[in-house]
């Protein structure tokens, strides 16, 4: 099928964004291939339509579980036959899936990273007819990247398991040297980038100094109407903001991975149906929600680099309506910043009491656990071990980028049930077991297809419907599950622990302390980044063009900054005084700002630093590499 039968049948959309067409096409031809599209931009289109032009399986790494589940749900919703293998499922049901997988029988399969050096994906890859291998989040690959995932490191290995399969990566924030890391770590056999700018149109960005963060976030929302994200640093804070908002009568909620999943869920839903006007949030919030009429998206923080910011504030306006990326800043929130970021380095001994007191937790034995995943509540494992919590955090964070372990966020899996006895064997069981017969009997009445294959199904519901308490369901669908009646997987809605390594001691755990500090020192560079954004009074969105690589961005004339032209501090005729007043100054020689500065009194010296910003931007004044001025 062409492309653009495959979109339109499957999807109902007329025709691909340009970006996309030419992406599709490269894959097609066999070639492999780096889309860097903005978030909205339509990447997931990129793999699953070729998926669909092709025979054999597409094969998907993608690190988020939640949105993973999401993509399957939508492609399963529009008959295309997906499926995901993640930490929390359990042996048998992965097995299932992989077998599934050899016998053709789906056109995607995703899987999370740190499945991919298990042993039955090493066995079983060949043997799938793997048409397109797709890696989306490409940059987690690259160690200079902002969210350095070690098992994406793996992929290049599957790689050489299908030699002749194209690649393509994914991803919607790359500066540079990450897009040329990508490349490498993946093996493309030759370059080849399709990149968008990053320009955003009608995204304003703002940064307004301000003491009174809430009263000014008030004074936003009550100004911008529409439905809005506000990121907040804290859990706490999320909940005492939100509480602030709806005592002045605005619509609000609060998110953060904290709440147990359903309720996530729950306020996810209220809010993408417009039930609720204001998600305040932490930075968990956000990740693959497809929501087009964000108007404003606020932060009460500064995020940790320039690329976390481009994300989240690039939320807002998808629809391509205007909107408003406001950073609410007080200078102390450097400070904040360079502490926490300085935090997230703890030293070596916290790692190790942290990897020890994983031990005792799990009980793995030394040597054992490769691979494992476990059930992982962060708050109960502190507290069991008497440990700080956001030092235990950084340190199991570090842990996983050293390659130990991985960690998941909570993801709600609902409970799966596969009838799979044979009718003879099931009917002497049920004729044995009458409990078992009542509830047999109402799962294939509720779930006609629980027969057949791995069917989602209530546990309220058959319940209900078989008279019982849901504990004496439960038992009795153990009991059938262990008699091999049929495969029970109960729900669970926890986050998942997975040990990449086996477990060793403490004493044997290392990490690379060269590797260590250069991710420390590029840290702190995409802070200072972040810092610089906030602080410098130039066009917002030239900034952050220029930190992904496009050097030659134009002023895009919606920041506060080339807003603030019009309506500052002074007329277009004092404007031009300065001006001609800076041009004498610097008429024969190139000078340093400061030295600049000092043939103004000094109490000029913020206009004059703003008309020379303006003029920076403009590119009528230029500046060297030693810092100097010159026309
Ligand atoms: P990304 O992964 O780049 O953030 P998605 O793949 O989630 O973006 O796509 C964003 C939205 O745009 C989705 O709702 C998708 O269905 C829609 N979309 C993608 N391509 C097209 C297209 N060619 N025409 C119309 N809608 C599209």
């Amino acid at each position: 099928m062409q492309p653009t039968d495959v979109l339109r049948q499957y999807w109902g959309y007329p025709a691909f964004r340009p970006a996309q067409e030419q992406i599709i096409q490269s894959v097609l031809d066999g070639k492999d291939t780096l889309a860097l599209l903005p978030t909205g931009g339509g990447k997931s289109l990129c793999y699953q339509v070729p998926a669909l032009c092709q025979e054999g399986l597409c094969i998907v790494v993608s690190p988020l579980i939640a949105l993973m589940k999401d993509q399957v749900a939508n492609l399963r919703n529009r008959g295309i036959a997906a499926a995901a293998v993640f930490s929390g499922l359990h042996r048998r049901e992965i097995d299932i899936i992989f077998e599934n997988a050899c016998n053709g029988a789906y056109k995607l399969l995703y899987l999370s990273p740190e499945r991919l050096q298990t042993e039955i994906v090493q066995a079983r890859l060949p043997r799938m007819n793997v048409s397109l291998l797709a890696v989306d989040e490409a940059h987690c690959i690259s160690q200079w990247g902002y969210d350095f995932r070690p098992p994406y490191l793996q992929i290049a290995d599957i790689r050489r398991l299908v030699p002749k399969t194209p690649i393509i990566a994914l991803t919607a924030t790359a500066t540079p040297d990450v897009v040329k890391d990508i490349q490498e770590k993946l093996a493309f056999r030759a370059n080849n980038v399709f990149q968008q700018s990053f320009a955003r149109e009608n995204l304003s960005y703002s940064v307004l100094y301000e003491h009174n963060k809430r009263d000014k976030l008030l004074d936003i929302l009550k100004k911008v109407p529409g439905t809005g994200v506000v990121y907040a640093r804290s859990r706490g804070e999320t909940k005492e903001l939100a509480h602030f908002l709806q005592k002045h009568r605005i619509s609000a909620d609060f998110y953060h991975a904290g709440l147990p999943a359903a309720e996530r869920s729950a306020k996810q839903d209220a809010w993408m149906e417009g039930k609720i006007r204001i998600m305040v949030s932490t930075n968990a919030f956000g990740m693959g929600i497809d929501k087009s009429n964000v108007r404003v998206v606020a932060h009460l923080h500064l995020p940790e680099s320039p690329e976390a910011y481009f994300q989240e504030a690039g939320r807002g306006g998808r629809d391509g309506q205007k909107a408003y990326a406001v950073l609410l800043y007080a200078p102390a929130d450097a400070d904040s910043l360079r502490f926490a970021v300085n935090s997230s380095f703890p030293p070596f001994e916290v790692l190790r009491q942290v990897y020890q007191a994983l031990g005792s937790y799990t009980q793995l034995a030394v040597g054992a656990g490769q691979g494992e995943s476990f059930d992982f509540d962060l708050a109960q494992f502190c507290s069991t071990y008497k440990l700080e919590q956001s030092t235990t955090h950084t340190a199991l964070k570090l842990l996983e980028q050293e390659g130990w372990i991985a960690l998941h966020e909570a993801v709600a899996t609902a409970t799966r049930i596969h009838l799979s006895a044979s009718r003879e064997v099931l009917y002497d069981y049920q004729i044995r077991n009458k409990q078992a017969d009542k509830v047999t009997k109402v799962l294939l009445r509720a779930y006609p297809g629980v027969n057949l294959d791995l069917t989602e199904v209530s546990e309220y519901t058959l319940a209900k419907y078989a008279g019982m308490e849901i504990s004496s369901l439960q038992q009795v669908l153990q009991t059938a599950h262990n008699a091999e009646i049929l495969q029970y997987f109960p729900a669970s809605d926890k986050p998942q622990l997975v040990f990449l390594r086996p477990r060793t001691t403490s004493e044997n755990l290392t990490i690379d302390q060269e590797r260590f500090n250069a991710r420390k020192a590029r840290a702190i560079s995409r802070m200072e980044a972040i810092i610089s954004y906030a602080e410098t009074r130039r066009c917002r969105s030239k900034q952050l063009l220029q930190y992904f690589g496009e050097k030659d961005g134009a002023a895009c004339g919606i920041c506060d900054v080339c807003t603030g032209r019009n309506k500052s501090d002074f007329s277009d005729e004092q404007f031009e005084a300065y001006e001609i007043k800076l041009k004498q100054v610097l008429l024969h020689e190139a000078l340093p700002l400061a030295e600049v500065l000092s043939a103004f009194s000094s109490k000029r010296h913020e206009l004059v630093a703003q008309v020379i910003d303006y003029l920076l931007d403009e590119g009528k004044l230029q500046m060297d590499e030693t810092g100097k001025l010159f026309f």
